[in-house]
């Protein structure tokens, strides 16, 4: 049978059924209704944050938090990530600054910041790659010395914690995504968990039309906002975590145990507070390089996949605007990486199967 490199969590069907039944006789299937204002305050309590705001996906939790805080000119970022991050600030008429990334943990390399900030910088958007927290004390102080707003990519870390904290607890902002894909979800997703509620009413205005009454509307703002459905597999789903993150464990535990010191191959630094997202492994050996590898698994019928490749600054829709070559440890990392099926129900035997795969070829 075909593995994916993900499968969606769902909750059993009659918990769904029984979610949903309020608003399917009351027929409020959208704006600000019971489930999505439930899911929000559990997400407030969940993430340990003041404010949360849903939306209907993260990209555009993304792109509002971009708006509403009034960035103009350069921000400073990674090319590893996926499309969603660079694209927002594309899409806003933003100027991405790539600055490159750690070897160990992909995310943002405080170091190579500074040098980027000139006098049109107004914000850093970090990524959180694979759930690996950013150096989230050394960009605050950078963003602090040069009165930039941190705005974090935080689509990967929804059920890690570091320091005991959620990724809400730090920068001004952080975007969460619920897709599908990702370890908790709402179908399609996301949520802007903010500390100010000043930042979290323009949110809220933002995601439906700037509307703040009947007869008055304030703002040019977008149409954003979760439908009931979508917050009802939420309140589903959380219900689930623990159960979710556990089986996400087992399955990475035993991908760790059969592959780590295995030549030519580099897993991720092990870390406390983790929440089994992905499982990257970097393909650094001479003997089997990260393409062969992904055809290797393919032709059994497993598909792995190369995230992040290629880089968001090499994409076709940016040709000749930014230099691949100013972010080398993005690059080769992009060109080494695979990550490996992961989910709830993937079973030892079939982490065992591709294991054996990877490391016969060795
Ligand atoms: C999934 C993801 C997003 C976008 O989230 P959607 O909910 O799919 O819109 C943004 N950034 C990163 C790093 C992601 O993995």
């Amino acid at each position: 049978m075909r593995i994916n490199v993900a499968r969606s969590s769902l909750p059993p069907f009659e918990e769904y059924c029984r979610e949903i039944r309020g608003f399917w006789d009351s027929r409020w299937l959208t704006n600000n209704g019971e489930k999505v204002l439930e899911l929000e305050s559990a997400l407030q309590t969940y993430l340990g944050a003041p404010h949360v705001v849903l939306f209907s996906n993260g990209h555009l939790a993304l792109e509002a938090i971009l708006r509403v805080s009034g960035l103009t000119g350069e921000v400073i970022t990674t090319p590893f990530t996926f499309a969603s991050t660079t694209h927002a600030l594309v899409r806003l008429g933003l100027t991405p600054v790539f600055a490159d990334v750690r070897p160990d943990t992909c995310t943002l390399d405080p170091e190579k910041i500074e040098t980027l900030i000139t006098p049109r910088t107004t914000a850093i958007l970090p990524v959180h790659v694979y759930g690996h927290y950013c150096d989230v004390d050394a960009i605050a102080a950078i963003a602090s010395r040069h009165n930039l707003r941190v705005i974090y990519d935080a689509a990967h870390t929804f059920g890690g914690t570091l320091g005991g904290k959620s990724a809400a607890a730090f920068g001004d902002a952080a975007m969460f995504s619920f897709h599908a894909t990702k370890v908790f979800h709402t179908i399609e997703g996301g949520a802007v968990a903010c500390q100010s509620a000043e930042l979290a009413e323009k949110l809220r205005l933002e995601r439906n039309f700037g509307i703040t009454g009947p007869e008055t509307t304030e703002d040019v703002g977008g149409n954003a906002k979760m439908n009931e459905f979508q917050a009802a597999m939420g309140l589903c789903n959380l219900r689930h975590l623990k159960d979710e993150l556990q089986q996400r464990r087992r399955v990475c535990t035993l991908y760790r145990a059969r592959l780590s010191g295995a030549a030519g191959l580099r897993l991720s630094p092990e870390r406390e507070g983790d929440n089994y997202a992905y499982f990257p492994v970097f393909f650094d050996g001479p003997n089997l390089s990260r393409d062969e590898a992904y055809a290797r698994l393919a032709a059994h019928d497993i598909y792995a996949r190369k995230y992040f490749y290629p880089l968001t600054s090499t994409f076709s829709c940016y040709a000749g605007r930014f230099d691949p070559g100013k972010t080398p440890v993005a690059k080769r990392l992009s060109e080494s990486v695979l990550t490996l099926p992961l989910y709830a129900g993937l079973s030892d035997e079939d982490v065992n199967r591709i294991c054996e795969l990877l490391l016969e070829a060795q």
